[in-house]
């Protein structure tokens, strides 16, 4: 069976046609345009690319969202990053492919294939955050995704960990969750942070020459700048807190981190781990937390996936 998995997120849509085992044939990669329906007419026109040099008839197509899909309703509901919201997308997206559509949130996805193919193979019950410009969450409870009641569930970056902590973003009203604390974005304001009290660092200087992000400080903290591994060690400690807490609520047998800031490795999960290990109640100290086995393309595996699952 072929199946194509697409995932849109807030800058591009990555789209794959799978094999049979979901190895990857071929993927399509285009900026993500403005507005539910072009974001739609885009999706069509990629899997039709990929449907042009297909050895065997593509199936069906999964699509992941980074918005809640209401499991009543069937409408992309809310998105804390993109303000998508309220639309139906499978219908519309079914009329312009000719094919079977099934839609699910990011991380889910990911989680998905974590699950199937990656690191949490085997596992009855696992947690995955997506750690990028937001925090993303997956959770599988006895080898299914949990969804939660209508759809909304899994969003473990809008966990709080500090009561009183800053705003969150986009569309959450939250304060101080787990994103606020140790997503891309808040390594961005804490590197910057830290260049302003410090303008002498390697931060500062990076920062004077307009190009400190999240990105350039992790790759100052790889290089071994003391002060940017604490940066990351500091956000790592908050992730730990939150784990702790998710550790308490779930008892998973892995925790796992994706997303473009696990590429930090050992110097984001290390503290984590530390605070998880400290605080966790001791019966659920016993996961591990690791790295999840996917990368950028853990969102499009899990489309394809969904896909093939509901074929
Ligand atoms: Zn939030």
């Amino acid at each position: 069976m072929t199946v194509i998995g697409v995932d849109v997120g807030g800058t591009k849509i990555a789209a794959g046609r799978l094999a049979d085992d979901f190895a990857i044939e071929r993927t399509v990669v285009i900026p993500t345009p403005h507005g539910g329906i072009s974001i739609l007419e885009s999706i069509a026109g990629l899997v039709a690319d990929l449907q042009s040099d297909a050895a065997q008839p593509v199936t069906a197509v999964g699509v992941g969202l980074p918005a809640t899909i209401d499991s009543e309703t069937g409408l992309v509901a809310h998105s804390v990053h993109t303000g998508m919201g309220d639309f139906n997308a499978a219908g519309p997206l079914r009329d312009l492919i000719g094919l079977p559509v099934h839609l699910d949130n990011d991380a889910n996805l990911a989680m998905l294939a974590e699950h199937r193919l990656g690191a949490a193979r085997g596992m009855r019950t696992a947690l995955l955050l997506t750690v990028g410009t937001g925090i993303g969450g997956g959770i599988v409870i006895n080898d299914a995704i949990f969804r939660g009641g209508r759809g909304h569930g899994a969003e473990l970056g809008h966990v709080t960990v500090e009561a009183d902590g800053p705003p969150c973003q986009g569309n959450c009203p939250g304060r101080g969750c787990l994103e606020t604390m140790c997503s891309g974005t808040a390594l961005t304001r804490d590197f910057r942070a830290f260049a302003e009290a410090n303008p002498d660092s390697p931060i500062g200087r990076l920062h004077a020459s307009s190009s400190l992000t999240s990105i350039t400080g992790l790759d100052l903290a790889q290089a071994g700048d003391a002060d940017a591994i604490e940066v990351v060690a500091a956000a790592g400690r908050w992730l730990g807190a939150g784990i702790a807490s998710l550790c308490n609520t779930f008892d998973p047998d892995i925790v796992l981190i994706g997303g473009g800031v696990s590429d930090a490795g050992e110097l984001l999960l290390g503290p984590a781990r530390d605070v998880y290990q400290a605080r966790a109640l001791p019966p659920t100290r016993r996961a591990p937390l690791a790295l999840a086995s996917f990368g950028p393309e853990a969102g499009m595996v899990g489309a394809g996936i969904l896909a093939a699952d509901a074929t």
